[in-house]
């Protein structure tokens, strides 16, 4: 019996059809070339202040993990997870196939025989078939299951449609050619598929060469529009990843000239990559808090408005043809800059790690620096400026919530650890009973602490947030001078944001956030958890926990430990949690949007039938209390800090 094999370029070896394929493959390369070339150029224009190409082994271990095989998006969403890796790998495939053939017909074809050719065609078959099934879920989900993400769609998305039907017609077509080439009469052999179809089709050489044509003309099409169109995502995604960060903390640009994000040029080469390898997946925007609200702010339209901007501030060969671009209104307008609440969902989300949020804080800082900064944001910036808070209280009373306590100060003892108390538990007045509470438990704990009464100032988190840098640094100074003057070598923070920030953004010295403490206190007897809270407990993650620091089980493991508690998650929880709203400077503003964050999450809550929404945040206090009332749940659900039912079990009073 003859060995398995088939005749290369059956059927157009010098025909028309084979030249017409060369011609057009050299065309749709020096277009691929050129688009590269443009994009790398356009690239060059923008800022490198920061190290993107360290610890290599790590970086391309996450471009295997979540760009070849897609762990980041299984574990969000299967379904899109293994669309990709069908659609992927079933092109990977296909194109290391063609290289195959491409050998075989013009260095050697020795190889390409026997065992080799029917697991090469039975690979080509499984290939072709994976790709083909991984556009139709594609399809499937984004024209008919349509999930919430793809509610709110960037206008210019033309090409969406576009570029999947172009793949599919591409995927079907492989099948006709070969399907056409075996009802020719030759052996199907491993290629199960094909070999089914050819008995469908009946054979016609003209028919084979012009859908081999076409089959071509197509292929070459989709490379050449590859920097063109969305399917920038296939190269700038990967490299995307290469280049994540793993830092928290704000970003730092150590040049005194610059001001902030203002023109496109300001904006780091890696955030213009960013635009080319965003998909319009709309993950993003499905979790953003101000999206969700019925603000201007779309993550997703962000990266779509930088790319287009870059597009069209460059000509075709990545030349500067405006110079007169500002990325205010380009890419947002006011309103969108101002209602990001920072509370990070939008990296959390995104499959190939942009950084949206990072983005907008650089927007923010050109706004501040610019002095176009909205009323509402000076007055906050004024009064933490002035009274070191953000409601502009007169500092003298910050220490008042503690009159009639016995809170030890820094300057009369002996201490461990410095309480640093926090804005929002010394000068609101249901944070202000939190604080008191914990007075409480910190003595039954026996821990040495002291605050420094009305000396604390604002730790400057939000501050940073808002954008004013200047600002930021001037408080860590004086923070930081503080905690030298009273020889602090550990500090817990009763409020995430500063714990965030202390953590991240400080160094020098150990900072722990409050219920780290309370934790290892219940666990080595030091407060006995006694009496039952017998209520029904849904806990909302503070971002600045949960997604910036990556505590999601320290709350939930003390509320499991508090006797009778019966701890109910709402939907989105831990690092898919929603925002309250009240970061990045909303905590004292009007929200722009139809909605609020705050409400939408009150309304999650109170569907859970919890009768406590327990939270570890001063602004998620403040936020979700009046959430709770707007939304009138407030005679079935209250809100409850972590710290007041550990005080009721450890006390047996609220
Ligand atoms: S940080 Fe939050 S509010 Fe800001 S854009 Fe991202 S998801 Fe939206
Ligand atoms: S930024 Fe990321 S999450 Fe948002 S649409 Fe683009 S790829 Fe998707």
């Amino acid at each position: 019996m003859a060995e398995a094999t088939r005749e290369l370029l059956w059927g157009v070896s010098g025909s028309l059809a084979q030249k017409l394929h060369y011609v057009l493959f050299a065309i749709a390369t020096v277009i691929f070339v050129l688009g590269i070339i443009r994009w790398y150029r356009i690239l060059k224009t923008g800022r490198d202040d920061e190290v993107r190409f360290d610890n290599l082994g790590r970086r391309f271990y996450y471009v295997i993990k979540d760009g070849f095989v897609f762990v980041r998006l299984y574990l969000r969403e299967e379904k899109m997870g293994i669309m990709h890796l069908l659609v992927l790998w079933g092109f990977i495939l296909l194109t290391i196939g063609t290289l195959t053939l491409t050998v075989a017909e013009y260095v050697t074809s020795e190889f390409f025989r026997g065992a080799f050719y029917l697991i090469f065609e039975a690979t080509m078959d499984l290939a072709g078939f994976a790709f083909i099934s991984g556009l139709l879920i594609a399809i499937h989900n984004r024209y008919f299951a349509k999930p919430s993400r793809f509610e709110k769609r960037w206008a210019q998305a033309k090409d969406d449609g576009a570029v999947l039907a172009l793949l599919l017609v591409i995927g079907i077509l492989g099948f006709v050619v070969e399907a056409i080439r075996i009802s020719s009469g030759m052996p199907a052999y491993t290629a199960l598929i094909g070999g089914f179809i050819s008995n469908l089709i009946p054979f016609n050489l003209t028919a084979y060469r012009v859908t081999w044509s076409l089959h071509s003309l197509l292929a070459m099409l989709f490379i050449a529009l590859i920097p063109y169109t969305k399917l920038a995502h296939i190269i700038a995604g990967p490299l995307n990843i290469l280049t994540r960060t793993e830092r928290i903390s704000g970003r730092e640009v150590d040049d005194e000239e610059y001001m902030g994000a203002i023109e496109p040029k300001d904006l780091q080469w890696r955030d213009m990559l960013s635009s080319l390898a965003c998909m319009r997946c709309g993950r993003c925007q499905d979790a953003c808090p101000a999206t969700n609200s019925g603000t201007t702010l779309s993550p997703m339209f962000l990266m779509q408005n930088i790319r287009k901007t870059l597009d069209e501030s460059f000509d075709l060969i990545g030349r500067q043809k405006k110079d007169d671009v500002l990325l205010l209104d380009s890419v947002l307008d006011m309103e969108a800059v101002w209602a990001c609440t920072t509370c990070r969902a939008c990296m959390e989300m995104c499959p190939v790690y942009i950084e949206q949020m990072e983005i907008i804080g650089e927007m923010r800082r050109g706004i501040v620096e610019s002095g176009e900064a909205p009323p509402d944001i000076r007055d906050f910036l004024t009064n933490i400026q002035k009274q070191k808070n953000p409601w502009g209280e007169a500092k003298y009373k910050r220490d008042a919530w503690a009159k009639g306590l016995d809170v030890p100060h820094a300057k009369n003892t002996e201490f461990e650890w410095l309480w640093w108390v926090g804005c929002g538990h010394a000068f609101d007045s249901r944070n202000q009973e939190v604080a008191r509470k914990l007075v409480r438990i910190l003595d039954e704990m026996g821990i040495g602490y002291a605050t420094v009464g009305r000396e604390e100032g604002c730790c400057g988190n939000d501050v940073r947030r808002v954008g004013e840098e200047g600002l930021f640094q001037l408080l860590k100074e004086e923070n930081m001078a503080l905690f030298e003057k009273y020889g602090v070598e550990k500090v817990f923070s009763t409020s995430p944001h500063c714990f965030n920030t202390f953590k991240n953004e400080y160094g020098g010295f150990e900072s722990k956030f409050v219920l780290e403490l309370i934790l290892e206190a219940i666990k080595d007897g030091r407060l006995k958890l006694k009496y039952p809270v017998n209520k029904k407990v849904t806990f909302h993650d503070p971002c600045f926990l949960g997604r910036y620091n990556g505590m999601y089980d320290l709350p939930r493991e003390i509320l499991q430990l508090i006797p009778g508690l019966e701890l109910v998650e709402m939907p989105r929880n831990r690092d898919n949690s929603f925002c309250c709203g009240g970061g990045g400077g909303n905590l004292v503003r009007e929200y722009p949007g139809e909605d609020r964050p705050n409400n939408i999450r009150a309304r999650e809550a109170g569907r859970t039938g919890a009768e406590v929404l327990a939270v570890a945040c001063p602004f998620c206090m403040i936020m979700l209390e009046d959430g709770v009332k707007m939304e009138k749940l407030d005679d079935r659900m209250r809100v409850m800090d972590v710290v007041e039912l550990v005080h009721q079990a450890a006390f047996g009073v609220e």
